[in-house]
C-alpha cells in the first residue's frame, strides 16, 4: 500500500473488506481457492474472469449468502456474523445488486425502496419516503415512483435496484454482472449511475466485463480462473498488457 492517488484519481484508503485464505468447496469442486483480496475504502474493485471461474460465488460469500469452510472475510475489521440480527446488520452493510433485477413484483417502486428502511432501519414510513425519493431521483427515475416494476424497462428495474441497496445505507456495494441482462441500448444508462456512484466515493466490488466502465472507474482488475485469483492490477495495465496464459487467452475471446 502506497500513498499513490489511483488510477481512477483518489487516494487510498483504509482496508474495508479483508479476505483472507478463504476456500470453499462445492461437492468435489472447489470453488474459491486461498482467496486473498483487500478492498479499501473508497475503493472500485472489477472482478473479471470466465463463466463458472466463481465470481458470483465470491460475491455471495462475501455477502454470507454462502458460507465458506476456511480462511476469514472482515467488513472494517469485524468478522462476519452467522447468523441472526447481526447477520441482518452485516448484509445491510453490504449491498448487492444482482443479474436479474430482483425486485419485488407486487409493490411499487417506491415501496421497493422504502422496505428495508422500514424494516431493517427503523425508519418512520414518511423518513424513508423522503429518502426513496432522493434516491430515486438521482438514479433518473423518480417520476415511475407509483408504478410496479414490470411497467419500468430493464434498464429502469435496474437502477431502481441500485436505489434499494443505496437506502439501507451500505458501506460497500457489490454487484453482480449488473448488466448482463440488459437489451444493449439500456447497458449506459445502468453503467452512467454506477460510475458516478463511484465518482461520489462509494466502495465497489463490481462483476462485469463492460471494460469501459473498468477503464473509467475500476482501481483495480481482478482476474478469476478457476476459483482463484489469478492476476490483479490497474485497468490499463491489465487490458493491455495482461501476464498469465489464462488472461491473455480469456482477453483474447473477449475484446
Ligand atoms: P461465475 O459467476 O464466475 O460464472 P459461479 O460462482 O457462478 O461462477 O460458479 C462457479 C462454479 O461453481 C461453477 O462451476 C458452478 O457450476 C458452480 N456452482 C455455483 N453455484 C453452485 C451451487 N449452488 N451448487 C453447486 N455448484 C455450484
Ligand atoms: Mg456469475
Amino acid at each position: 500500500m502506497t500513498d499513490t492517488p489511483s488510477p481512477a484519481g483518489r487516494a487510498p484508503g483504509a482496508p474495508l473488506v479483508v479476505l483472507t485464505d478463504v476456500n470453499k468447496h462445492f461437492g468435489d469442486l472447489h470453488v474459491l481457492q486461498d482467496i486473498n483480496l483487500t478492498v479499501h475504502e473508497g475503493e472500485v474493485v472489477v472482478v473479471i474472469g470466465p463463466s463458472g471461474s466463481g465470481k458470483s460465488t465470491l460475491c455471495r460469500t462475501i455477502n454470507r449468502l454462502e458460507t465458506y469452510e476456511s480462511g476469514t472475510i472482515t467488513i472494517d475489521g469485524q468478522d462476519l456474523p452467522q447468523e441472526g440480527k447481526a447477520l441482518a446488520r452485516l448484509r445491510a452493510d453490504v449491498g448487492m445488486v444482482f443479474q436479474s433485477f430482483n425486485l419485488f413484483s407486487h409493490k411499487t417502486i417506491l415501496e421497493n425502496v422504502t422496505l428495508g428502511p422500514i424494516k431493517v432501519r427503523g425508519l418512520k414510513p414518511k423518513e424513508a419516503e423522503k429518502q426513496a425519493m432522493a434516491l430515486l431521483e438521482r438514479v433518473g427515475v423518480a417520476h415511475q415512483a407509483k408504478k410496479y416494476p414490470a411497467q419500468l424497462s430493464g434498464g429502469q428495474q435496474q437502477r431502481v435496484a441500485i436505489a434499494r441497496s443505496l437506502a439501507m445505507e451500505p458501506r460497500v456495494m457489490l454487484f453482480d454482472e449488473p448488466t448482463s441482462a440488459l437489451d444493449p441500448e439500456m447497458i449506459n444508462e445502468v453503467l452512467d449511475v454506477m460510475v458516478s456512484l463511484a465518482k461520489s466515493g462509494m466502495t465497489m466490488i463490481v462483476v462485469t466485463h463492460e471494460m469501459g466502465f473498468a477503464r473509467k472507474a475500476a482501481d483495480r482488475v481482478v482476474f478469476m480462473s478457476d476459483g482463484a485469483i489469478v492476476e490483479e492490477n490497474t485497468p490499463e495495465e491489465f487490458f493491455t498488457n495482461p501476464q498469465s496464459p489464462r488472461a491473455k487467452d480469456f482477453l483474447g475471446k473477449i475484446l
